[in-house]
């Protein structure tokens, strides 16, 4: 086996003891791939082993890739921080988009998704670290913002997604996590369908996944230790 296959079969390990622990199904769980910085080759393999959501950060980088495994049926997501002038790449290549943040950038997204495509998936970035983060809608500002993605028509609203201020008091993870399920779970009541919880990287699928993750966002533990920014 090669090291990135024994790694994915060591993190769909992780993802299915946690869900067990929390009382929940395995499947329940999906994992995203980060394959940011890493070559196709290494996207390649990973495919060849079932992986078939990947996630990227850089739009070039993406793009190049996205065009080198056209063919191999892949679903691709854009879990990066998104800048207004530089939607239509996003809009024009990707499945999903997790880090939507503010209407402006959404309505872009709608704007420019090409009809064949279908609706494009997106997340919403929501800051649970208060002060200790600047990306992501207000836990205050959210309702508002759902309301006007969910009515936009070429987008398909799938659900919240969140980065926690790096940490290893895992008390206070959890509560970042939960407070992300709690809004979610606020979202769905005010009757906007959203399915998904994107939460949880390699050093926190555990805590993630206890607190509802439905997809966990793996890079490090699937592909090593970034040692270099993307080409
Ligand atoms: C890089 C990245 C990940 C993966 O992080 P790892 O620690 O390498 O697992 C997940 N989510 C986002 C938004 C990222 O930028």
């Amino acid at each position: 086996m090669t090291r990135i296959a024994e790694n994915l079969q060591a993190v769909r390990a992780r993802i299915a003891a946690a869900a067990l622990a929390a009382g929940r199904l395995p499947d329940d769980v999906a994992l995203l791939a980060v394959s940011k910085t890493w070559p196709a080759e290494c996207v390649a393999e990973a495919a060849a082993c079932g992986q078939r959501a990947f996630g990227e950060n850089y739009v070039q980088e993406a793009v190049d890739k996205i065009a080198a495994l056209a063919g191999l049926g892949l679903e691709w997501h854009f879990i990066g921080p998104i800048q207004s002038n530089k939607t239509r790449p996003l809009a024009e290549h990707f499945d999903w988009v997790h880090s939507v943040d503010r209407f402006r950038v959404a309505a872009r997204l709608s704007a420019q998704r090409p009809v064949p495509l279908g609706p494009l998936n997106v997340c919403l970035q929501v800051n649970v670290s208060g002060e200790a983060s600047k990306s992501g809608v207000s836990p205050a500002d959210l309702p508002a913002l759902a309301e006007a993605v969910a009515a936009l028509p070429r987008l398909r609203l799938r659900g919240l997604m969140c980065i926690p201020e790096p940490t290893d008091d895992v008390a206070l993870l959890r509560s970042r996590f939960a407070l992300l399920r709690e809004l979610s779970e606020a979202t769905r009541i005010r009757g906007i369908a959203a399915d998904t919880l994107s939460m949880g990287m390699s050093h926190d699928v555990e805590e993630a996944v206890a607190e509802g993750a439905t997809m966990v966002r793996v890079g490090t533990a699937i592909f090593g230790e970034r040692t270099r920014r993307p080409v």
